[in-house]
């Protein structure tokens, strides 16, 4: 199991590291808060040990925006309070489990079995809307009512994670263009017209009720059905 850990103080940071490797975890470890996130989006962590008071940016605010990035990797968040307004609000943002310091290391161990199993069960590196599954690992479609699978292209790929990671919200061509092709790119609009024709054929090849739909004038959303 992959584990990172994104914790600032230096003697904690060092005991946590030690213990997790003897239990056989492989462990990176960041201090500040930006490169913590940076590494999370990487989605290739089965779980994340996050702080919540760290320099850069706060626990919180990082398990935020992991979860609006699509990122469902088990979160375990650390605190030194054991308020439960913070509590509240840590798993609000989206962390999965909280341990106040200072902890038992057999309970910081139980706890971090308990969200591998959760792991397991939704594998790190897949998206879900609808119908449909994206697996980020091997960049493939798949229908879950049908079981039908299809290798995606990077940008279909790209198209279909930033739909699904907005779901329930128009995404206007402008968005897609600068999301896809990069804001210095001078790709043309119709280019996200052509390249969304090509999605929406791996859609319908693999039978899923989910359609990306066109609202005239504004842009593109993810529909299931009449959901
Ligand atoms: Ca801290």
């Amino acid at each position: 199991m992959r584990l990172l850990l994104v914790e600032d103080e230096k003697r904690m940071a060092q005991a946590l590291y030690e213990l997790l490797r003897l239990e056989k975890y492989q462990v990176d470890h960041f201090a500040d808060g930006v490169d913590g996130l940076e590494a999370a989006k990487s989605g290739v962590y089965d779980i994340i040990i996050l702080d919540v008071m760290l320099p850069g940016m706060d626990g919180c605010k990082i398990a935020r925006v992991i979860r609006q990035t699509g990122i469902r990797t088990p979160i375990l968040m650390l605190t030194a309070k054991a308020q439960l307004d913070d509590k509240v609000t840590g798993l609000d943002s989206g962390a999965d489990d909280y341990l106040t310091k200072p902890f038992m290391t057999r309970e910081l161990l139980a706890r971090l079995r308990a969200l591998g199993r959760r792991s397991i069960d939704a594998p790190d590196g897949t998206l879900s809307y609808g119908d449909i599954v994206l697996n980020t690992n091997t960049c493939t479609l798949s229908c879950v009512t049908n079981g039908q699978r299809v290798r995606l292209s990077e940008k279909e790929y790209r198209i279909l994670e930033y739909l699904i990671a907005n779901q329930r919200q128009i995404l206007t061509r402008e968005q897609l263009a600068v999301r896809i092709w990069g804001l210095e790119s001078d790709a043309e609009y119709n280019n996200v017209e052509v390249y969304m024709s090509f999605t929406r054929r791996k859609l319908a090849f693999v039978e899923a009720r989910t359609e990306i739909k066109a609202v005239r004038g504004v842009g593109y959303e993810l529909r299931c059905g009449n959901v």
